[in-house]
């Protein structure tokens, strides 16, 4: 376990109807992390699902719902289903403790309190939940890197694929229109040769945003690697998704983009195909957009060819 994680910022949630109990408590964890604190039940699964404590101290006998049934509804909600709970008892009666733990419960704490004992437990399930946390924002962080292109922040080959069998799969289901368009820089690399990696990188960034800003947030807008850059527009009829690829042509050639205090002039060609239902693969669609993308190549670049389904 990583003993230099800090569980100084953790929150804890105490939960008895006996206020004399909850003051000891407090006073007891009020050097570990801070605390606040329930009276009864309901008031708890309201705290709990309000404040997402990274601990509840629950007792069990309470007048207006036991602890059997707050846990209950603690794990049966998604959000707070994760919050370890520790029952505080008032004997150690064993079978509330087999109780307990059938439902939920990750540890116990026995009255009368011994302090140093109950801050080594809460310490303990502190430092587990702050392990988990850290996992997961690492799970979040690692799935973030592996679907993400760096240069740019958009969606890379692998995340742009995905997001086109599923739609795929959509249209399938339940019918309607999408527009794929490949997207290449033209003569990107005389851009390298002329200015530098630097610069070229800079001009796909300025590209990226420049395209970004034409699209609709339903859109999907991928670097699939080098210069080549693809749109998914979802709920697009061709017609309309040909008026938007013209508008991205447009954008990206209106203003030279500006490195150094160099001017660099870039235009790009477009291919545009349907997707459509029974497309079968999404490779049929792509070589399709790919196609268009180099008659639109050999018609002269910057410009844009539809090439129907
Ligand atoms: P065309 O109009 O036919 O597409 O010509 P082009 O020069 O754009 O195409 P080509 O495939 O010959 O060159 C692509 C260039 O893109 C070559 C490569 O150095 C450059 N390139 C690929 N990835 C990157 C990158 O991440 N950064 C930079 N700066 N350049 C890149
Ligand atoms: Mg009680
Ligand atoms: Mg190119
Ligand atoms: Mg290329």
């Amino acid at each position: 376990m990583h003993r230099d994680l800090d569980i100084s910022t953790s929150r804890i949630l105490i939960v008895d109807d006996a206020r004399e109990n909850v003051r000891i408590l407090a006073s007891i964890l009020k050097d570990v992390a801070s605390v606040s604190f329930s009276l009864g039940g309901q008031d708890a699964l309201v705290k709990a699902s309000s404040t997402l404590p990274d601990l509840i101290l629950l007792d069990i006998e309470m007048p207006d719902m036991n602890g059997h049934e707050v846990i209950t509804r603690i794990k049966d909600d998604p959000r707070t289903a994760p919050i370890p709970v520790i029952f505080v008892t008032s004997h150690a009666d064993v079978e509330d403790e087999e109780t307990g733990l059938r439902l939920g419960a990750i540890d116990y704490i026995t009255k009368p309190f011994n302090p140093s004992i109950v801050r080594a437990r809460v310490r303990n399930q502190l430092m587990l939940r702050a392990y988990a946390k850290q996992l997961e924002d690492l799970n979040i962080e690692l799935e973030r890197l592996a679907t993400t292109d760096s240069l740019t922040g958009l969606a890379n080959r692998r995340a742009f694929r995905e997001r086109v069998t599923l739609e795929l799969r959509r249209l399938d289901r339940y019918g309607g229109e999408a527009c794929l368009m490949m997207m290449d820089l033209d003569h990107f690399k005389a851009v390298n040769d002329s200015y530098g990696h630097d610069a070229g990188d800079a001009v796909l960034r300025a590209v990226a945003q420049r395209v970004s800003g034409q699209l609709r947030e339903t859109d999907t807008f991928g670097r699939l690697g080098g210069e080549e850059f693809a749109v998914l527009a979802a709920g697009t009829p061709v017609e309309q998704g040909a008026m938007v690829a013209h508008r991205l042509l447009s954008s990206v050639r209106e203003q030279p983009v500006i490195w150094n205090g160099l001017e660099i002039a870039v235009t790009t060609s477009i291919g545009m195909t349907a997707l459509r239902a029974g497309d079968g693969s999404i490779d049929a669609a792509l070589a399709r957009a790919d196609q268009a993308l180099y008659a639109s190549k050999d018609g002269g670049r910057n410009r844009v060819e539809v090439l129907a389904a």
